[in-house]
């Protein structure tokens, strides 16, 4: 399987393997307090840009209405349809997050532009609706032809940006040495041609510990590049290359079910006003509640006790999750505490993602 990815890959006449890589906008790392225990902070980064499990993120191509300031954002349909195919592989998966493509732009978390010479790039996780806010803004491009298998594969890899994984060659326990001045030669080179700075920030930089999928390295993610012979020098087993299995490896499989299993599996308690509920959940995990109020008017929603929560309220429309409001905590002594109107009749849906709590099980939720 792997050759079928080899393939695609131009050789040139000295045999240097020429491909087209992701690269991903700079946003700054967050700034966490430097008092916060080492193990907090992990736990924060590992899913502070991960959706509520649940979520419904639509996806919009932009077309000749909405097209960029210089053209070139509008995909061919075969193009469309291999960014569609790579959504539904995702889904495929069982995930408990929807996608759903929607003809306005200003519906859409994602906005996919295909211009050819920009690279293939997305924001990461909650990056898309908290960096890229101008609806005009392209969340994710896609530089090059995505109909081959190595196009699939990157429709694939920014789709896994969009869902909040990074690059996994910058995993910290991956334990790569790069030979740096080969580094710079190859990816300064054509087709890529990057400055230093973006080899630094795709390549060279390791990602905070935590803040990577899993503490295992997999060199056969969807979210790992292909190297070329000469620019890693440890492990020494890919001093010769490193060329990752294509489609999705039983890790990203794995990851992507472990930060959205399946809903159904996920029982809702119902959150009733002036009753508390105890989050049983570990780090990492989350909990939903249905939400029914008896009345109309603004409720007041917190958690209590020493943890950090990302709280997401959204009302049933139609039977689509329609997004209400959210709060995130992580890292401050405060609590997530929403206040909203809701409205009698309606259906909501809390969702809670526990990102640490001091003490197992001494976490509680409250409406009232
Ligand atoms: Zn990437």
């Amino acid at each position: 399987m792997a050759r079928a990815k080899r393939e695609q890959a131009k050789e040139t006449k000295t045999g240097k393997v020429e491909r087209h890589t992701c690269t991903l906008p700079r946003v700054p790392d967050r700034i966490l307090p430097p008092t916060l225990n080492p193990n907090r902070a992990r736990l924060i980064r590992m899913n502070e840009k991960k959706w509520a499990n649940g979520t419904r993120l639509r996806y919009f191509f932009f077309d000749r209405r909405t097209d960029g300031p210089r053209g070139g954002w509008v995909g061919p349909e075969a193009q469309q349809n291999a960014v569609r195919e790579a959504f539904d592989a995702w889904k495929e998966l069982g995930i408990g997050l929807e996608f759903e493509e929607v003809p306005d732009r200003e519906d859409a978390e994602i906005r996919i532009g295909f211009l050819q010479g920009d690279g293939a790039w997305s924001y990461v996780g909650r990056d898309v609706v908290d960096v890229a806010r101008d609806p005009n803004e392209r969340t994710m491009n896609f530089g090059w032809d995505l109909t081959t298998a190595y196009g699939r594969d990157t429709a694939l890899h920014e789709i896994g940006h969009t869902l909040g994984f990074p690059h996994e060659h910058q995993n910290p326990y991956a334990g790569i040495e790069w030979n740096e001045p080969a580094v710079y030669d190859y990816f300064g080179g054509p087709p890529n041609n990057w400055d230093d700075e973006t080899i630094r920030w795709n390549i060279l930089r390791k990602i905070p510990p935590g803040e990577a999928s899993g503490s295992e390295w997999d060199p056969d993610s969807i979210m790992h590049y292909t190297f070329p012979a000469g620019v890693i020098e440890q492990p020494a087993e890919y001093r010769n290359g490193l060329t990752p299995e294509p489609g999705l490896s039983e890790k990203d499989v794995e990851w992507a079910r472990q930060f959205y299993p399946a809903l159904e599996q996920q029982e809702e308690a119902e959150l009733r006003a002036y009753e508390s509920q105890r989050l049983a959940i570990q780090p990492g995990e989350q909990v939903n509640f249905r939400i029914r109020p008896q009345f109309t008017r603004r409720y007041r929603i917190q958690t209590f006790g020493a943890a950090d929560t990302m709280l997401a309220l959204f009302e049933n429309v139609n039977g689509a999750p329609r997004f209400v409001a959210g709060d995130d905590d992580s890292g401050a002594d405060r609590n997530a505490r929403l206040r909203e109107r809701l409205y009698r009749g309606g259906d909501y849906v809390l969702r809670i993602r526990l990102y640490y709590s001091h003490l197992a099980g001494e976490t509680a939720v409250f409406m009232w």
